[in-house]
C-alpha cells in the first residue's frame, strides 16, 4: 500500500467526482473534514487516491475518491461519519483491498475509510478472547494468539493480506473452515460507527449473551453497507495439533468430486482442497511443488485428530480416494511438506491471475451437489470456449471457478461475462449459493435478487434502510443504489 506523505497542507486540492473535478461547494466542505481530522489523515493526491480505488478483483468500473481517511480510531470514523451525513458524502470502508468482489471498489467522490493504521490488539489468555483493532493482518492476529499458547482458526488463502476487519465485513471463510468454522463462528463482539457517526458496542467477551437481538451477527458479513467495524473481539481456541496430510490424484473431477463425498460423509478433515488440471498446472509454472501436471483433478486433505484417530481418520481419507478412482495417493505426517502442499493451494489464485484477467467465482453448493457443480462449471467452459481454473474449499461445497480472458480480445471478453453468469445461475439452480465467503460486492450484486427472492431481497433493504437511510454506507455493494438516494 502507498504512503504518500500528503496532508492538509498539501498542494492537491482537485477532487474527481462524476464529471471530473469537484465543485467548490464540496471542496469547501472537504477543508472542514480535513480540519476535523488529525494532521497527514486525510490523503487528497489524486496520483495517490488512486491506490485505493479498487480490490483484488479490478473492476474497471471503479470511481475515483475525493479522499482517502486513513484512521487511527474510533472517534475519527464518528468524524467522517457525521461530516458524510451532514454532507451526504458517500463513504466506503476499506481494509487491506484483498476483497474479490468489488466490495471496497471507490465510487465517485467517496471518502475512502482505511483501517490500515488501526493495528492494536490485546489478548487475554485466561478468558481466551482478543479484542482487535480492525487494520491488523489476519496472519497477525494469528501471531499474536499464539504467543499465548492459542489460536484464531479461520484461514482464508490470504491471511498474510487480508485485515481481520474486512474478515468480519466479509465473514470470510478459507481452508481449515471446513472444521473449525468461518469468521462468525468466532466474532463475539463488535464495536462498530453508524451511518449518523453514533459508536455502538455489541456482545462482548462473554461466550454466552443472548440479551437482545443478534446484532454482532448482522454486521458480520455486511460488507460496510450498515457501518464500520472498529473492534472486533474474537473467541480464541487452544493450539492446533500438528496435521497429516493426503494429496491424491484423479483422472476426472467428478471422480474427485465423488470422493469428497466419501470422505465427508464419514468424518471431517481438517481440511479439504480440491484443485483441476488447469489450476494444478498453474500451480507448477508459478512454484513447482511437483504436482501431478498430467491429473484432472487433485484432492488435498489434512486430519489434525490426536493419536489412533488421527490414524483412522487418514486411513478413511486415503480409502476413499482410491475407492474413486484416484491414480495417486501419497499421505505424510511430514508437518513441513503438509504446509507447502497447502501453500501449493493457495498460490492458485496469483498462479492463474499471471495467465490473463480474471472473473472470480466463489459458487457453493449442498454438498451433494458438488460433483454437478464442478462437471456442470467444465460443460460452461467447453460450451463458450473460455479457460475456467477452478479451486475449492471442496469440503464445504465452496468452489471458485477462475474465468480467464484477455481483456484486448472483445470477442473472449464477452464469453467470459456470459461464463460468469452462467456460473451462478447454476449454483443457484442446484440450491446453492453466489457466494460463499467473498461477499456479494457489486459484481455479483445482479445475481443476488435471483437466489434470495422477492421478499428476502425487500427484507434486505428494509435493514439496509433503517441503518443507513441516506443510502451513505458502501453505496452499491450488496444491494443497488436506490434512485436518488445521494441526490
Ligand atoms: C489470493 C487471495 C486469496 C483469497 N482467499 C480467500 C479465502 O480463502 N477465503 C475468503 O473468505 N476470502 C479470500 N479472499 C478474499 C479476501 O481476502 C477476503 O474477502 C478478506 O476478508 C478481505 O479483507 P480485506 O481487509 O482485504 O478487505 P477489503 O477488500 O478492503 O474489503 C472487503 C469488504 O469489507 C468491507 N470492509 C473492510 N473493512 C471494513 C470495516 N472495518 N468495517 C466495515 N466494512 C469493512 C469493505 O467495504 C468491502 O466491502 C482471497 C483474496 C485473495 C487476493
Amino acid at each position: 500500500m502507498p504512503r504518500p506523505n500528503l496532508t492538509k497542507s498539501g498542494p492537491q486540492r482537485r477532487c474527481r467526482t462524476h464529471d471530473g473535478v469537484m465543485t467548490v461547494e464540496n471542496s469547501h466542505a472537504l477543508d472542514e473534514l480535513v480540519a476535523a481530522l488529525p494532521e497527514g489523515a486525510v490523503l487528497l493526491d489524486p496520483d495517490v487516491t488512486a491506490g485505493y480505488r479498487q480490490d483484488w478483483a479490478a473492476d474497471p468500473a471503479a470511481g475515483h475518491p475525493a479522499a482517502v481517511v486513513r484512521a487511527t480510531c474510533t472517534e475519527d470514523i464518528q468524524t467522517v461519519m457525521r461530516w458524510a451525513t451532514a454532507n451526504r458524502v458517500p463513504v466506503v470502508p476499506r481494509g487491506a483491498g484483498s476483497g474479490l468482489s468489488g466490495g471496497s471498489s471507490a465510487v465517485d467522490g467517496c471518502i475512502v475509510v482505511s483501517t490500515e493504521r488501526m493495528r492494536q490488539i490485546t489478548i487475554d489468555p485466561v478468558a481466551r478472547v482478543a479484542v482487535t483493532q480492525p487494520g491488523l493482518m489476519n496472519a497477525e492476529v494469528k501471531k499474536a494468539a499464539a504467543e499465548h499458547g492459542l489460536w484464531y482458526p479461520p484461514d482464508p488463502s490470504s491471511f498474510e493480506i487480508c485485515s481481520i476487519g474486512g474478515n468480519a465485513a466479509t465473514n470470510a471463510g478459507g481452508l481449515c473452515c471446513v472444521k473449525y468454522g468461518v469468521t462468525t463462528d468466532y466474532v463475539l463482539g463488535l464495536r462498530v460507527v453508524l451511518a449518523d457517526g453514533t459508536a455502538v458496542s455489541l456482545g462482548g467477551p462473554l461466550l454466552k449473551d443472548v440479551a437482545g437481538l443478534s446484532l454482532t451477527k448482522l454486521f458480520v458479513g455486511s460488507e460496510g453497507t450498515l457501518g464500520i467495524i472498529t473492534e472486533i473481539t474474537l473467541r480464541l481456541i487452544p493450539a492446533q495439533p500438528p496435521a497429516s496430510t493426503v494429496v491424491a490424484s484423479f483422472d476426472s473431477v467428478q471422480e474427485a468430486a465423488d470422493a469428497v463425498l466419501a470422505i465427508t460423509s464419514n468424518m471431517r478433515p481438517a481440511m479439504l482442497e480440491f484443485m483441476d488440471h488447469a489450476s494444478i498446472n498453474a500451480v507448477e509454472d508459478a512454484v513447482r511443488m511437483g504436482l501431478n501436471r498430467k491429473a484432472h483433478a487433485l484432492l488435498l486433505a489434512q486430519s489434525d485428530a490426536p493419536g489412533a484417530a488421527g490414524v483412522l481418520e487418514i486411513e478413511t481419507i486415503v480409502q476413499a480416494c482410491e475407492n474413486n478412482g484416484a491414480t495417486e495417493v501419497f499421505a505424510t505426517d511430514d508437518q513441513a511438506e503438509g504446509d507447502a502442499f497447502a501453500a501449493a493451494r493457495r498460490a492458485v489464485f496469483p498462479a492463474v491471475l499471471a495467465m490473463g484477467s480474471l472473473l472470480l467465482e466463489d459458487v457453493g453448493v449442498p454438498m451433494r451437489a458438488l460433483p454437478q457443480l464442478v462437471t456442470g462449471v467444465e460443460a460452461i467452459a467447453d460450451d463458450l470456449d473460455v479457460l475456467i481454473c477452478t479451486v475449492a474449499h471442496a469440503g464445504d461445497g465452496n468452489t471458485h471457478p477462475l474465468i480467464v480472458f484477455d481483456p484486448a480480445d472483445p470477442d473472449m471478453s464477452e464469453r467470459a461475462q456470459i461464463a460468469f453468469g452462467r456460473v451462478m445461475d447454476l449454483a443457484i439452480a442446484l440450491g446453492g449459493t453466489i457466494t460463499g465467503e467473498h461477499g456479494v460486492g457489486r459484481l455479483k450484486r445482479d445475481w443476488l435478487p435471483s437466489q434470495l427472492g422477492e421478499d428476502v431481497m425487500a427484507l434486505n433493504r428494509k435493514v439496509k434502510d433503517a441503518l443507513d437511510p441516506l443510502g451513505i454506507l458502501n453505496p452499491g455493494a450488496v444491494i443497488a443504489v436506490k434512485e436518488a438516494s445521494l441526490d
